[in-house]
């Protein structure tokens, strides 16, 4: 059954929703406000096609509380964000076109209260089309789309190696072996800085041309996608997709880490105390991919130095060996610890809440 527009508000726990209808081609924008105590709200806007416009509001509402942890996470002071443009399945590229300058628009009237960069079904291209109008799109070096794949791949190897101290007691990646699975924006940089620190590489990709690209470029060893789970390594990183830790596949893991860049790799919250229970040191998510993140949200407030862009990043690394200790001496999982680092990052700086929490 959907749910009533009221009865999703009602049960959220977030500040606000601000909601637009765009006559013009039928779409409906969300630009859902989770909290903005530590600063103004900045996530990326998603376009897409939904059963019903409810669903895009409920999209929005989950992501933008994802982006509060996530800012939080790494003590970045954004609030937490995330805005959904839910379109008819017809829409075409003209219409699409006007529909981009208009969200732009409404960006303005909200004065900064709402920033954002790429999602799915965005583009670099209309992010630089919506700073051009709005001047609050996040992720434009000097005007232009930056690429935040070297920036995550970044972030990840430096959690890889605090992954590395804490389980080994020793960060060097020299002599361990990591499977990267899925080599695009962040997994190709990220076997690259892998294959320079001498870890022995395992590549996988649905695409088997953009893993013997990454091969044929950084040498390793190509793995059939559905091979994956008979690889003994050290740390099994994955940059594909979502959900890839499940009831089925956390009993057949043969690593003792995992750290990667896929956003949701967790089917459910339960997944990382099976990860727990079995000894694989779990890297959360949200902290480890932040490396783009954390390099636009510094671009944005000024920063090109690229040596401090990358000192930034690599902060990653000891927020994440933090996050582990707390978790070790707790006995429970990181993902646990990275929360309540979150929740005291939140309320050590941010102000009274103006949401229903
Ligand atoms: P991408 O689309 O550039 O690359 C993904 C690669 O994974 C592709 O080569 C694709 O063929 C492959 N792939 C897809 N499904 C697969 C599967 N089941 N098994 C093996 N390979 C598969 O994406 P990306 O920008 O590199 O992002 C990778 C992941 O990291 C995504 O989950 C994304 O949400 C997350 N992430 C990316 C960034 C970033 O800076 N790009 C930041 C934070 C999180």
């Amino acid at each position: 059954m959907t749910r009533s527009f009221l009865d999703v508000v009602e049960a959220w726990n977030g500040e606000s929703v601000v909601t637009t209808f765009d006559s013009a081609t039928g779409a409906w924008m969300f630009v859902a406000l989770h909290d903005t105590r530590l600063g103004p709200a900045a996530g990326g806007t998603r376009m897409a096609s939904y059963p019903a416009p409810v669903d895009g509001l409920i999209d929005a509402m989950r992501l933008a509380e994802g982006m509060t942890w996530k800012w939080a996470g790494v003590g970045i002071r954004f609030g937490g964000g995330k805005a959904v443009i839910a379109i008819p399945d017809d829409l075409g590229d003209e219409a699409r076109a006007g529909l981009v300058d208009r969200y732009a628009a409404h960006l303005v009237s909200l004065r900064g209260a709402f920033q954002t960069g790429v999602d799915m079904g965005t583009t670099p291209e209309d992010m630089a089309r919506i700073g051009a109008i709005s001047g609050y799109a996040v992720g434009l070096v000097d005007g232009k789309p930056g690429d935040p794949g070297p920036y995550t791949a970044r972030g990840v190897f430096a959690g890889i190696r605090a992954a590395l101290a804490h389980r080994f007691g020793e960060a060097a990646v020299g002599a361990r072996s990591v499977l990267v699975q899925g080599l695009g924006d962040v997994g190709f940089p990220l076997a690259g800085l892998l294959a320079e620190a001498g870890a022995a590489l395992y590549l996988t990709d649905l695409r088997e041309d953009a893993a013997e690209r990454a091969q044929a470029r950084f040498g390793g060893t190509v793995i059939p996608a559905g091979d994956i789970w008979d690889v003994d390594v050290d740390v099994y990183a994955p940059c594909a997709v979502g959900a890839t830790l499940n009831p089925d596949t956390i009993p057949r893991l043969r690593c003792g880490i995992v750290a990667g860049s896929a956003n949701n790799q967790l089917l459910s919250e339960a997944d990382a105390e099976r990860l727990r229970e079995r000894g694989i040191l779990y890297a959360p998510d949200y902290v480890i991919n932040a490396g783009g993140a954390v390099a636009f949200a510094a671009i944005h407030q000024g920063e090109r130095d690229e040596t401090r862009l990358r000192a930034q990043v690599d902060e990653i690394g000891s927020s994440l060996r933090e996050m582990f200790e707390e978790a070790a001496s707790a006995r429970e999982s990181p993902l646990h610890a990275a929360r309540r680092r979150a929740q005291r990052f939140l309320n050590a700086n941010g102000g009274p809440s103006a949401g229903a929490r």
